[in-house]
């Protein structure tokens, strides 16, 4: 049912050869013989990170206590500067974005800062396939005011991979005072629409927030224009980071001058900041979300990173995001079609995110054969294998090499020497 030809190596070359990204994957530190498709979860290290970080590394000893206003990065300015450059990743103007804490600190802000519980909207909105620390950082703002976590109201899925928009509009009842949703979701790799419940929960008088550790970088977002009150991030996924870069959070304009939940110095006004007052006067950006002293070591490699992504354009990367999983289904399709592998992300593109998602009884010990055959993937228990062909380092080629190990692992069963059970990190 495909042209014979698209299931050759030759036209996963061919594609290579088309692809305008190209360039892009020499940039990156990529292990001679394996094939790494775990992105969504680590990013790959680049020559650019690198570098940036080297140079951090070297302001703080030629400078010493000055580095934080000399140099051509002065960390004072780092966390707003690299806000800056993430802004056109999630459509948001500059100042309503900073780089700063990590996604479940940044959660924990945004809840104490917007969760306002008043008369009969006292109640929380999220989703039961979430990831999970959302979920503890939400129950657990529900228990410093004096809830029980019944008040976090998660809406089902019908299917244990998707959430339909309407069930989550549907829960969207008076009694509901915030939503935080993921963008993408992180199993299924489902995108949410985030444009509509963004309006029918403004429509309801509910403020709503995102969760873009899984769309950051991979996707593009309207925040802005959608009106979305709030979000927060990681950076070391398709933003490759670093394992713990530093996260970031957006907050819309309309809400600047809105005391942050959990104070700090940092969220100070920048002049202010060193007249050491008593009083905390609040910047009046997205920065007065911040805490304390920006980790300016694990801040630095993403100068250098987001500057590719800004020569790149994120239209492009998406463009090519969506070819190479495309291309990943057609092969899965074609050449697995008798090991009962499930393709659990959605199909059609304007939902489908960075990754595909194959559900299998044998999953753990698939993935492990798959590491020992030179594929790295990602394991998600009990039954899920998420596969990441990321547009700024990954070929077409790795996607046609990755489904042909796979064919050869289940023909001959070379998962069965494994156990079927996962890793402390998994
Ligand atoms: C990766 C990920 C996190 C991680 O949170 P940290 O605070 O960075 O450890 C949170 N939420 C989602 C949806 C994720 O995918």
């Amino acid at each position: 049912m495909y042209p014979e030809k698209n299931l050759h190596e030759a036209y996963a070359r061919q594609l290579d050869e088309q692809d305008d990204l190209k360039r892009f994957r020499d940039e990156f530190y990529l292990q001679t013989g394996k094939i790494y498709l775990d992105g969504n979860s680590l990013g790959l290290l680049s020559k650019r990170a690198e570098k940036s970080l080297m140079e951090l590394l070297e302001t703080w000893k030629t400078f010493g206590i000055d580095g934080w206003t000399k140099g051509d990065h002065p960390w004072f300015y780092i966390s707003e500067r690299l806000g800056e450059l993430c802004a056109p990743l999630i459509g948001a103007n500059p100042e309503e974005v900073i780089i700063t804490g990590s996604t479940t600190s940044n959660l924990h802000q945004l809840a104490a800062t917007f969760y306002q519980p008043k008369g009969r909207k006292t109640k929380m909105l999220a989703d039961e396939l979430n990831f999970p620390t959302d979920i503890y950082a939400l129950k657990s703002q529900l228990e410093i005011h004096g809830y029980d976590t019944s008040h976090l109201v998660r809406v089902k899925s019908g299917d244990g991979q998707t959430l339909q928009e309407e069930d989550v509009i549907a829960a969207m009842s008076e009694d509901v005072a915030l939503i935080v949703l993921p963008s993408v979701l992180y199993r299924s790799g489902q995108i949410l629409d985030m444009k509509r419940l963004t309006e029918e929960a403004h429509a309801r008088d509910i403020l709503i927030g995102f969760d873009l550790c899984h769309s950051i970088g991979a996707i593009p977002h309207a925040l802005s224009e959608w009106g979305v009150d709030f979000a927060f991030w990681c950076t070391y996924k398709y933003l490759n980071g670093g394992p713990g870069a530093v996260g970031g959070l957006y907050v819309n304009q309309k809400h600047f001058g809105k005391k942050p939940g959990l104070a700090g110095w940092f969220g100070s006004n920048k002049e202010k900041q060193f007249d050491l007052e008593h009083d905390f006067q609040a910047a009046d950006t997205a920065g007065a979300y911040q805490v304390g002293t920006p980790h300016i070591l694990s801040a630095a490699p993403l100068l250098g990173s987001l500057e590719m992504f800004h020569e790149a354009g994120i239209e492009k990367i998406r463009a090519k995001s969506l070819r190479l999983t495309e291309y990943m289904m057609m092969l899965i399709d074609a050449e697995l079609s008798e090991y009962d592998f499930k393709v659990a992300n959605p199909s059609e593109a304007a939902k489908r995110g960075g990754h595909i998602y194959l559900e299998h009884a044998e999953a753990a010990r698939i993935c492990k054969a798959l590491k020992e055959n030179g594929v790295i993937p990602d394991f998600r228990s009990p039954t899920g294998i998420r596969l990441a062909p990321v547009a700024l380092y990954n070929t077409f080629s790795d996607v046609w090499q990755t489904i042909q190990t796979l064919k050869a692992i289940m023909q001959e069963k070379r998962y069965e020497k494994f156990t079927n059970t996962r890793d402390v990190v998994a």
